[in-house]
């Protein structure tokens, strides 16, 4: 499948796939592919139709498969041109393409018939109780615990992260005023130090920026976690060389070239700020509204002055920030006090005139979870105040910031909201 994933990309870089949006603003699609199910998604041309069967083709012939003239199948949404494609292809048209884990895979726009069937499900379930023979009570509780999971088989999990899950929502009708709000994204921003080839005083002379293990020092110097909980912890990234130049600020064009050469020896450090500043995604992933509290800058600041100390004591001959000033000292050359004056200035430059860079990499918090509808857009089994079904399994339920990378959070979050759907499930059984 990889080798075909790779063709399609090569295919798209090359201008010959067409891509298709599956709603105004939604993401271009060529492929989705399940565990034993491939869905291709391309304009619905002959010259895009051949294409794909080409593709097929080889794809078959490089494996030694035969490709089932009748398995493949595609549907579209128009009514023209079909014909010409089925003729030149020899791919058969469907009406439907079935069911994904016993969900119908629904492509064109929705109708009310197309649910029909849960109704059915619900009244084959009423005609088949002996009713007669149950009192009112009986009766409530079966409603509940068996008619109410039905359309519960159903549900949605919405797991597109912080920045696209609520927009998402929002295009779905939903209209809780707490979606969007509450993002909080970890402000970050870092120094950097230049580490020469010196054996005598730095020894790994093997040692490269980019190579080996990342993320394997965190420290919490900069943190005040056992108090107010907030505070700034100090992380390592990895960078390559496109974001290194992009990262590193601009003097000239013989700095930056200087700069560039001393890349694989140069190691950056950054303060990541646990916010207490939330802001909005405003209606799309690509426009969020965000101001910094000035609690957070000092985090950050303090975090940053930590950052220059721990190059300098680690043996750096050059520190820097990424102000754009661009300024850089020469730590074994200067005097004590010119290196506290350097790590002073450097540490309290501002973060909101766009001098300075500061990055995001941790979105959470738009769909915050919660104990009521007033506060939140979910319950705590993940599943959204206003319909019934659809869970949440990603970074937006977040209460609030963590304070420390989320990964493994996120994944336990989604575990006990998959644990609860799973739930759900049996008792629908
Ligand atoms: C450079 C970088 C380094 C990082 N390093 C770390 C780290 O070391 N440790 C750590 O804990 N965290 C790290 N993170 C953060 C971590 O990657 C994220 O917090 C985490 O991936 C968020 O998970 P998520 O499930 O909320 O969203 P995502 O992982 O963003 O998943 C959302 C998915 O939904 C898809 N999607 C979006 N919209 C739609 C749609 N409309 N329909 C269908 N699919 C859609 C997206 O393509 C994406 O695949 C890093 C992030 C970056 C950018």
């Amino acid at each position: 499948m990889e080798f075909l994933s790779q063709h399609i990309i090569k295919n798209i870089d090359d201008g010959l796939w067409k891509l298709v949006r599956l709603s105004r603003n939604g993401h271009p699609l060529s492929r989705l592919f399940f565990t034993d199910d491939v869905l291709l998604f391309a304009k619905e041309t002959k010259s895009q139709a051949l294409n794909i069967d080409s593709m097929l083709k080889q794809f078959a012939k490089y494996f030694g498969l035969k490709v089932n003239a009748t398995n493949p199948r595609f549907s579209s949404t128009r009514r023209g041109k079909i014909s010409s494609i089925v003729a030149s292809t020899g791919i058969s048209r469907t009406h439907s393409i079935e069911k994904y884990l016993g969900f119908p895979m629904l492509y064109d726009r929705l109708q009310r018939r197309d649910f029909s069937f849960v109704e059915e499900k619900i009244s084959k379930s009423l005609a088949s109780w002996q009713h007669k023979l149950l009192n009112k009570a009986g009766r409530m509780t079966l409603v509940k615990s068996v008619l109410n999971s039905i359309p519960n088989y159903y549900m949605q999990l919405v797991a597109c992260g912080a920045l696209s899950t609520p927009p998402l929502l929002e295009r779905s009708g939903l209209k809780n005023k707490n979606i969007g709000r509450n993002l909080h994204l970890y402000p970050v921003t870092m120094a950097s130090g230049y580490f020469p080839i010196a054996p005598e005083l730095w020894p790994e002379e093997h040692k490269k920026s980019y190579e080996g293990g990342i993320m394997t020092a965190m420290s919490t110097v900069a943190t005040d976690f056992n108090k107010s909980g907030y505070g700034a912890v100090i992380q390592t990234p990895s960078s390559h060389p496109g974001l290194f130049s992009i990262l590193m600020p601009w003097n000239s064009g013989t700095d930056i070239k200087d700069r560039m050469h001393k890349f694989s020896r140069t190691a950056h450090v950054f303060a990541l700020a646990r916010d207490q500043a939330s802001g909005t995604v405003v209606d799309s992933p690509n426009r969020i509204s965000y101001q910094m509290k000035d609690v957070d800058k000092d985090n950050l600041s303090k975090g940053i002055e930590k950052v220059l100390r721990t190059m300098a004591a680690a043996g750096a001959e050059e520190n820097g920030t990424h102000n754009n000033k661009g300024r850089s000292l020469k730590v074994k050359e200067v005097s004590y006090h010119e290196f506290e004056k350097f790590v002073n200035e450097e540490s309290s430059m501002s973060f909101t005139d766009l001098s300075t860079p500061v990055c995001s990499a941790h979105q959470m918090g738009s769909c915050r979870m919660g104990n009521n509808p007033k506060e939140s857009v979910v319950n705590q089994m993940g599943e959204t105040w206003e319909v019934k079904g659809l869970y949440l399994a990603d970074s937006s339920v977040f209460p609030t910031a963590l304070g420390v990378n989320p990964m493994v959070t996120i994944q336990a979050i989604a575990y006990c909201t998959t644990q609860h759907v799973l739930e759900v499930l049996k008792r629908k059984r």
